[in-house]
């Protein structure tokens, strides 16, 4: 594909940065305030706010390469924290699945920021092997609600989500990818018990969610009984495409050449040890096959494609790499990054390098850890036939 850039999306580049310098977050303002301020100014730009929904729900139905721009524009500049939950992952299962109704209900709210939702999917006993799912969803008899009861592990974000959107088991009687049934409900009810999770980085993100004798209005089940894992399957390939975060991975290996220039080595600094600059020359080159790779992602989403099994490749190598940047940083940081947590001591960098490093370690197990990526590789994009050994 061609990225040369024409001079109508270098015209479009400038008004990108400009929009961006116009609206950087002035210091020791409500962050929140200005956060929601931000994305109803970048939808009067003509839905800048959801540059990947389509123009018939409001998108700015960019090109490709604008697209490309917007990425790599956004994760230079400080742009305001997003979750991809509501907007990045249901939505486009909305779009596709969901009725009218539930279009009108809950796309305008996720648009707005203004509902958090978190994604109900694992379980204990079923993470890669998500179809072994059991959270029991039973119909009423008049058929009009289901009554939902099981546990759901690793939920993000749920202890401040307000709907979760969740996969459930309405049929145990056939092969298990069938029987699924895809459902939204409230968070903030009696029924439901959110747990948390501490990771191995100190931080508090990912929860255990037991759901209790909920009520569940038929309304809100997305498209048919049963057929929940077709729904399921096509928000996974939207989660590893944006899981793959290339652009920011572009701009923390531009941090991190920054950082080692500052980490004096003999008579230089670290950016002229040989084996150091080696390591950062490997991911570069990486890391530019994966920005092609993304690309060729793009042009595809720009004739309308959904993402297809190659975002397994995005999600296996962008993640990869990101660790590596991670790893690289507490490399550089030396012994000062173990004073993770304490009082920063040497390089300002080297605090925050430790927690990053523990926090990666889950990149290549959330969205399906990189082995399953590998199974999906070698079956949908290669055409490797399992051997019947
Ligand atoms: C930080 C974090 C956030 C998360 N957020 C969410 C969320 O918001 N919502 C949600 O629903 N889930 C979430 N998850 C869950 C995540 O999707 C699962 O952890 C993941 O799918 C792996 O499942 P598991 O943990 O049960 O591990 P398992 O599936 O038990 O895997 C254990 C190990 O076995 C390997 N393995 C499994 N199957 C195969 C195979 N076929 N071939 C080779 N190796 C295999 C795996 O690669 C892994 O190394 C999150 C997880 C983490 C760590």
């Amino acid at each position: 594909m061609d990225i040369q850039l024409s001079a109508d999306d270098l015209a479009f580049q400038e008004e990108v940065k400009a929009f961006l310098a116009e609206n950087a977050y002035p210091a020791g303002e409500d962050y929140n305030k200005w956060r929601l301020d931000w994305f109803d100014k970048a939808g009067e730009k003509g839905g800048w706010d959801i540059p990947k929904w389509p123009i018939e729900f409001g998108g700015p139905g960019w090109s490709p390469t604008q697209h490309y721009i917007w990425e790599k524009e956004t994760a230079v500049a400080a742009t305001p924290w997003d979750m991809p939950f509501g907007l990045s992952m249901l939505a486009p299962i909305l779009m596709g699945y969901g009725n009218e109704q539930q279009q009108q209900r809950f796309l305008p709210d996720i648009r707005a920021r203004k509902v958090n939702w978190c994604q109900g999917y694992s379980e204990p006993g079923a993470g890669s092997d998500l179809a072994s799912l059991k959270t029991k969803a039973e119909l009423s008899e008049d058929g009009t609600y289901y009554t939902v009861n099981g546990t759901k592990i690793w939920t993000t974000m749920a202890h401040i989500a307000d709907w979760i959107f969740c996969l459930t088991r309405t049929d145990d009687s056939g092969i298990k990818q069938q029987g699924i049934t895809f459902l939204l409900f409230p968070m903030k009810q009696d029924g439901i018990e959110v747990k948390p999770i501490i990771t191995l980085g100190g931080t508090h993100s990912v929860n255990m969610v037991h759901i209790n004798d909920i009520k569940v209005p038929v309304e809100n089940r997305i498209g048919e009984e049963d057929k929940g894992w077709t729904y399921a399957k096509g928000l996974l390939q939207h989660e590893r495409t944006g899981l793959a975060g290339i652009s920011r991975s572009l701009v923390a290996l531009e941090n991190l050449k920054a950082q080692a220039s500052t980490v004096t080595r003999g008579n230089g600094t670290l950016m002229d040890d040989p084996a150091f600059r080696g390591k950062l020359a490997e991911l570069e080159v990486d890391l530019l096959a994966v920005e092609f790779t993304e690309l060729r992602s793009l042009a595809s989403a720009s004739t309308g494609s959904e993402p297809g099994p190659e975002s397994s490749i995005l999600k296996l190598k962008g993640t990869e790499i990101q660790q590596r940047i991670q790893k690289l940083t507490v490399e550089a940081g030396g012994i000062y990054s173990a004073a993770w947590g304490a009082k920063p001591v040497g390089h300002s960098f080297a605090r925050g390098g430790m927690g990053g490093y523990l926090s990666s370690r889950s990149y290549t197990i959330y969205g399906g850890a990189s082995e399953v990526q590998k199974d999906v590789i070698a079956k949908n994009v290669l055409g490797i036939k399992r051997s019947s050994k």
